[in-house]
């Protein structure tokens, strides 16, 4: 089969760092042109809008939209209506109703659409639910700590409302759900504003699963020294320790071969898969359980964020 031409939507640290490196070396995929208000790559075409790239390059087939969330149901709204394909980076939207619009409006239009949850495809992750599935989960602990200034420099949108510590946030939830056997169902949940800020800079979640098994989830922006991507989950059978992202997996201190295949190489796969069978991945969870942390948070103000 012949490889699907792809365009990526806003060219960014994300875009550079990420998609265009593994689109290159995917089987599947060839990048066809850029939509950006300001940025290219160098040898792609680069359009200002979806409708000025269909009208120059119109054999694009797909979309890789890699904005920040907000406004994406109105780019998603114009790839349909020329006849793409979408795949989002997350979180998919800016609020949990235009997720759902997205995925109702690609649907309509009877195309593909890929909600895509990138640390899911963690080297770990899959081995991690593997493990997890034949044992009995007595508690789990999520610790997910970087420093926004060294990941996300002069980056203005990450503090709007709603985004803040949950955009990698989101990143250890879609883990957690992918990994744990059953729903989880938030308690209790304490967001940390900086007074300067309209989004939070920590964020401490009490879950427990449909069984009662609680799950406790720290989320910090302001982490200094050693940076902390981990979830740690005790059973009846031996201690889960998922590392850097659930790229790294140990049992009991013992360190797990998981391999260290890139989570963009899976994730432009799936895509594919998506594309070859004409299906599409829609799964919100990670997102709907980020609005729980809105709707029950309670709110307490900290000292002003300094890049
Ligand atoms: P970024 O560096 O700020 O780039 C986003 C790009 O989107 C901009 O360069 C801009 O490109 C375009 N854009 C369109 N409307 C915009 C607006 N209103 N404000 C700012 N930019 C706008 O952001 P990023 O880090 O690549 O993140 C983009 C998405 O990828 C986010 O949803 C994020 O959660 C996700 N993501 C980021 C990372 C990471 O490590 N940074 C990792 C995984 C996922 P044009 O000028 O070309 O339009």
């Amino acid at each position: 089969m012949s490889a699907t031409r792809i365009a990526l939507v806003g060219i960014g640290k994300i875009a550079r760092d990420q998609h265009v490196p593994h689109i290159a070396a995917s089987p599947h995929f060839e990048l066809a042109a850029t939509v950006s208000r300001s940025n290219g790559i160098d040898g792609v075409p680069g359009f200002t809008s979806i409708a000025e790239m269909m009208a120059a390059v119109p054999d694009v087939q797909a979309v890789s939209i890699c904005t920040p969330p907000r406004g994406r149901l109105a780019i998603v709204e114009e790839a349909v209506a020329h006849g793409l394909d979408v795949m989002l980076e997350k979180p998919p939207a800016a609020t949990f109703s235009e997720a759902q619009a997205i995925v109702r409006t690609v649907a309509e239009a009877g195309r593909v659409l890929h909600v895509t949850w990138h640390s899911r495809e963690a080297a770990a992750v899959e081995p991690a639910r593997q493990w997890l599935a034949t044992r009995t989960i007595e508690r789990v602990e999520v610790n997910w700590k970087e420093d926004v200034r060294v990941w996300h420099p002069g980056q203005e949108w990450i503090w709007e409302p709603g985004i803040g510590v949950f955009d990698p946030g989101i990143n250890a939830l879609s883990v957690l759900t992918q990994i744990l056997p059953r729903p989880l169902l938030l308690g209790a949940a304490q967001l940390r504003f900086p007074s300067n800020r309209a989004a939070p800079i920590a964020a401490d979640l009490t879950f427990a699963d449909t069984q009662g098994v609680p799950v406790s989830v720290a989320f910090d922006f302001d982490q200094r020294g050693p940076q902390r991507w981990d979830i740690d989950v005790e059973t009846d059978a031996g201690h889960l320790t998922l590392g850097m992202g659930a790229s790294q997996m140990a049992i009991d201190g013992a360190p797990v071969d998981v391999g260290d295949e890139a989570e963009y190489a899976r994730l432009y796969r799936r895509f594919a898969e998506c594309l070859a069978t004409r299906t599409s991945d829609t799964d919100l969870t990670p997102f709907a359980h980020v609005a729980d942390a809105y709707l029950l948070g309670r709110r307490a103000v900290v000292g002003a964020f300094e890049e």
